[in-house]
C-alpha cells in the first residue's frame, strides 16, 4: 500500500509519500517516485508514528458518573475524595474491567503507549498488569508504594511489578521519601515520577530534588520555574481537560516558550475518556481562546514524537524503510499535516493497512 501526501515525524512534516509493506515501512520519498509501478493501493492521507497517552489513572475508569463538582481534594484526593472512595468501595473484578475498557478503547483508536499512574500499592500495580493483558500497547505502569516510611521491602516488591514510581506530590511526601524512592528506582533502572505545581505553584528546588524523570501539570508554575525545568531537561506531561474540570489551565504557550519537553496525557479515567484525540483538540482550541495560541506542532510533537524517547524507543518517533514501529495512516488533508493532526484527527479517519479498499 502507497500513502500519498505528508509524512509528520521527529524530522518535521514534508510532502511525499511511504510505501507500507503490512506495517513495515519499505521505502518513503517525493511523490510520484515509488517503485511500485501503480499496481498497489493508494491512500491521500498523513502518515504518522503513533501517539503515547503520557499521563493516566486508569484505576479509576470503571466510575462513570458526572465527577462531583468539588475542589481537586473532593474530586480525586486520598483517602476521602471520590476517587478513593471508589477505588476502596470497588472489587479488583469491577477494577479490571474498567481498566480494560479504557486499554482497549486507547488501542482502538491507535494509541500504541501509555503511562500510567497507578495507585493502591502492589496489589494496584498487578491489578492493571492483569488488565493490560496481551493488548498491543506499550504500558509503563508507575505504582505507589502505601508505607510511610518507606519500607524497602514493599518498595522491592512493587518495583518488581511496575516500571517506576509515580508521587502525588513534593509537598505531600519529604524529600527524604522522595530521594529513597528514586534512589531504588535509578538502581533497578526504573522511573521516578510526581506531580507538580497543580492547584498552587511549589518550588523547582523541592520536586527537582531528586530530579524525577518525569512531571506532571506545573498548571501553577511561573515562567522562571518552566525554564528551569526546561534546563533540568525534564519532560512534562500534561493534561488539560483534566485541569478544566477543575477550572484550571495550563499556559501551553509559556511551556512551547520556555522549550519544556512536553507530553500529553488524559489524566484520571474518571473524569475524561483516554482519548488523545479529543485532549489535541481541547489543548489547541482552549489555547487560543484565550489567546494564548500554541502552534501545531508543538502538540503534534507532545501527543505523537516526544514520549517515544521516554519509552526509550527513539526509533518510534520516524517514519523510515525497514521499521515497523507503530504509526497511524490518517485520511486527512495534507496541506497543514501538523494542523490536521490537532484538530481534525479522529479514530474514524484511520486507515487500517489491511482493510480492503472502501467502495
Ligand atoms: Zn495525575
Amino acid at each position: 500500500m502507497i500513502v500519498e501526501g505528508a509524512i509528520v515525524d521527529l524530522d518535521g512534516p514534508r510532502r511525499g509519500y511511504v510505501r507500507l509493506d503490512g506495517q513495515r515501512v519499505i521505502e518513503t520519498g517525493a511523490i510520484g517516485t515509488d517503485s511500485s509501478h501503480g499496481r498497489e493501493r493508494r491512500v491521500r492521507g498523513i502518515v504518522v508514528p503513533a501517539p503515547v497517552n503520557a499521563h493516566t489513572h486508569l484505576g479509576d475508569s470503571g466510575y462513570r458518573q458526572e465527577p462531583p463538582r468539588g475542589s481537586l481534594a473532593e474530586v480525586v484526593g486520598a483517602p476521602e475524595g471520590a476517587k478513593f472512595r471508589y477505588l476502596s468501595g470497588t472489587t479488583s473484578r469491577e477494577k479490571v474491567s474498567g481498566m480494560r475498557e479504557a486499554l482497549r478503547r486507547m488501542s482502538r483508536e491507535g494509541t500504541a503507549g501509555a503511562i500510567d499512574f497507578r495507585e493502591e500499592g502492589l496489589a494496584g500495580a498487578r491489578l492493571l498488569r492483569r488488565a493490560a493483558g496481551k493488548l498491543p500497547l506499550d504500558l509503563r505502569i508507575l505504582g505507589r508504594p502505601l508505607r510511610r516510611p518507606v519500607e524497602e521491602r514493599e518498595l522491592e516488591q512493587l518495583l518488581a511489578v511496575a516500571d517506576g514510581i509515580g508521587l502525588s506530590s513534593a509537598r505531600e511526601e519529604d524529600r527524604e521519601t522522595r530521594r529513597k524512592i528514586a534512589s531504588a528506582c535509578k538502581a533497578q533502572g526504573k522511573r521516578y515520577a510526581l506531580h507538580a505545581s497543580e492547584e498552587s505553584r511549589e518550588l523547582p528546588e523541592e520536586y527537582l530534588d531528586p530530579l524525577p524523570d518525569l512531571l506532571v501539570h506545573l498548571l501553577s508554575a511561573t515562567e522562571e520555574d518552566l525554564a528551569t525545568v526546561a534546563r533540568a531537561q525534564v519532560p512534562v506531561a500534561v493534561c488539560p481537560r483534566s485541569n478544566a474540570l477543575f477550572g484550571h489551565a495550563p499556559d501551553l504557550s509559556a511551556f512551547e516558550r520556555a522549550g519544556v519537553t512536553s507530553l500529553l496525557g488524559t489524566d484520571n479515567g474518571m473524569l475524561n475518556a483516554p482519548s488523545l484525540f479529543r485532549e489535541l483538540e481541547f489543548a489547541y482550541v482552549s489555547q487560543r481562546l484565550r489567546h494564548r495560541g500554541v502552534s501545531p506542532g508543538f502538540l503534534v510533537r507532545a501527543a505523537f514524537l516526544s514520549p517515544w524517547a521516554w519509552l526509550g524507543r527513539p526509533e518510534a518517533a520516524r517514519i523510515q524503510p525497514g521499521h515497523d514501529t507503530p504509526k497511524l495512516i490518517f485520511r486527512l488533508p495534507v496541506e497543514d499535516p501538523e494542523y490536521s493532526l490537532v484538530a481534525r484527527a479522529t479514530e474514524q479517519l484511520i486507515v487500517r493497512p489491511e482493510s480492503p479498499r472502501p467502495a
